[in-house]
């Protein structure tokens, strides 16, 4: 099945066509991804990303990058540079330079002059309790604030000395006069400013008052000429302020905003604000531990950005919302590696095998496909030698029924290699296995045995001509299928403690000394691995798993 057949129904799409064919939509269509540089982007902004610059690709438009800066406090340019190589990496092109809602503050600035001229803003000194007090509730309207008919000429001059700095954080605001009694609350007078003196990552000192979000959205998507203002559902309520903002501004271009349900992924979290926590309290390392659900996580843990985009187009693009099932992301990731995953093997818990009718110091070099179903990707060099290792679990000394790999006086087929038959088991003074003494059968290389059947097929390394390296086990962050679904309780008691375990010491075949960087592998019978980037000054190498072969938690957990 081609993945473009997998794509769900994508109703902002068809939206579009419906009205290009119906005349509603002339000219190009244009959107913008705008994040607020408050963090790292997770799997959530990918579904937006990929539905945006997805939008403008189909309609031949164009997509904008705009960060949505209005709160420097929490706002940093590390932020700003991660989301940028984020959205490089998934593999979309922004139309000219990176925007950001700072650009517009002037602009922004006089929109709101405009609408103080018409009568249609005012500067208000309630404070906070008081202003949440005026607002009413659900079930009751709110009260006038006693600012609400101050003279125009005496808010203009009010709001161009919150500009210059005259008044303390907080003690005026800037509000929209629409309507104290709507069912709305997003109409009772909404703060368009505030006064906050802090210095801003991309305008510095410049300002002490900076627009709200509500206020600087519309307008920043005017400025820019966006046609389809695209957004999570938690932003309906937000739709009348939008157009009441532009029904009262002169705009250069009238946008329209359509909503469309969050992705919701169970096993983990997607807010910004709750993967900061992880991070800023070391439960994670970092905003792209390969456990974290950020874009830069999953670049770390081997996810490709095509599996993540096929990802988005499974789940597809509706306003029911749900939550989508982890192992769907899985899916995605472990049929992309199927395809291109090149193949290499790795023994975990190596046990020393000794291939005793082998003579000492041979080496012969057998040559396995890169990838068993594409030729295309050419082949690669394997030792075979005296001393192999094998891991552990492949072999058992009393074998259950059925037991598909080594035992003793039993054979099995080394992957690529030959079949062998084991002899001996060799111990320690503990009673420990520390070694297998086996014969091989020099006449199985590509052929079937004669007169006996192995028992099945197990990889292996040379034990003399393999390297050493360090593996990263991951399993999912939370053993909760939703963590932060549970008001009163802390996320953080969800944690599975056993999302990460390491293996140091294990082996891997000597070509894997130069990894790709590019690309898991899959390392046979075992899952897909990663090469970890950066890699460790101690030049050891690791791995991280990226995903297990097949669906483990349906059943296990
Ligand atoms: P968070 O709650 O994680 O902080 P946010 O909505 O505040 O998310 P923004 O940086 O404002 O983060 O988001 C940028 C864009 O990505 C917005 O248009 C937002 O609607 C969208 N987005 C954020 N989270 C998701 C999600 N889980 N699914 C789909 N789109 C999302
Ligand atoms: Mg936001």
């Amino acid at each position: 099945m081609s993945a473009d057949s997998k794509k769900a129904h994508n109703f902002i799409e068809s939206l579009i066509k419906d009205e290009i064919s119906s005349g509603k939509h002339t000219g190009k269509v244009v959107t913008r991804f705008p994040p607020e540089p408050n963090g790292y982007l997770h799997v959530g902004h990918a579904k937006s990303i990929c539905l945006n610059f997805g939008i403008a690709q189909s309609f031949g438009g164009e997509c904008n990058l705009r960060f949505d800066d209005t709160n420097p406090e929490k706002e940093s340019q590390e932020y700003i540079d991660a989301i940028r190589a984020d959205v490089h990496w998934l593999g979309f092109e922004w139309a000219g330079e990176v925007r950001y809602a700072s650009d517009y503050f002037d602009a922004i600035y006089d929109f709101a002059v405009e609408l103080i001229e018409q009568g249609k803003a005012y500067v208000c000194s309630l404070s906070a309790d008081q202003m949440a007090e005026y607002r009413g509730t659900l079930k009751q309207p709110g009260k006038h604030s006693p600012d609400r008919d101050r003279p125009v000429d005496e808010s203009l001059a009010l709001f161009r000395e919150m500009r210059e700095g005259k008044f303390a954080d907080g003690e005026l605001v800037l509000r929209a006069k629409i309507d104290m009694a709507s069912p709305n609350m997003n109409l009772r007078d909404p703060i368009l400013y505030r006064i906050r003196r802090a210095e801003h990552h991309q305008t510095g000192n410049k300002w002490c008052i900076y627009p709200m979000y509500d206020f600087t959205h519309p307008i920043s998507d005017a400025l820019e000429g966006i046609t389809h203002s695209l957004c999570t559902l938690e932003f309906e309520d937000h739709r009348p302020l939008y157009d009441w903002v532009l029904d009262n501004i002169t705009p250069p271009a009238r946008p329209h905003q359509t909503e469309f349900a969050r992705l919701n992924l169970n096993y983990t979290i997607t807010s910004k604000r709750k993967l900061k926590r992880l991070v800023d309290e070391g439960f994670v390392d970092g905003w792209n531990d390969p456990r974290m659900p950020t874009i830069s996580g999953m670049r770390r843990r081997g996810y490709t950005p095509e599996s993540i985009r096929n990802f988005c187009d499974m789940i597809g693009v509706n306003r029911a919302g749900g939550t989508v099932d982890m192992g769907m992301l899985e899916f995605a990731i472990r049929e992309d590696l199927n395809a291109r995953a090149p193949r290499a093997m790795c023994v975990m818990r190596p046990l020393k095998v000794t291939l005793t009718n082998y003579p000492e110091g041979q080496t012969e070099t057998l040559t396995l496909p890169v990838h068993p179903q594409n030729e295309a990707m050419g082949t690669r060099d394997v030792p075979w030698t005296r001393t192999l290792y094998i891991d552990r679990e492949d072999f058992a000394e009393e074998p259950p029924r059925k037991w598909k790999r080594l035992a003793p006086d039993q054979a099995v087929r080394l992957r690529g290699g030959y079949v062998m038959t084991c002899r001996e088991v060799v111990r320690d003074d503990t009673g420990n296995i520390v070694e297998l003494k086996c014969e091989y059968d020099a006449d199985t290389l590509g052929v079937n045995p004669q007169g006996y059947k192995p028992n099945g097929v197990i990889h292996w390394v040379s034990a003399t001509d393999s390297v050493e390296a360090d593996i990263n086990l991951y399993d999912r962050l939370f053993n909760h299928e939703s963590p932060d679904s549970d008001k009163e309780g802390d996320f953080i008691d969800h944690l599975n403690p056993d999302s990460l375990s390491t293996i140091t010491g294990a082996r891997v075949e000597k070509s894997l000394a130069t990894a790709r960087t590019d690309l898991p592998y899959q390392f046979e019978r075992e899952g897909y691995f990663f090469l970890d980037q950066p890699a460790p000054e101690s030049g050891r190498l690791i791995f991280n798993r990226t995903v297990t072969l097949r669906d483990s938690w349906a059943k296990a957990k």
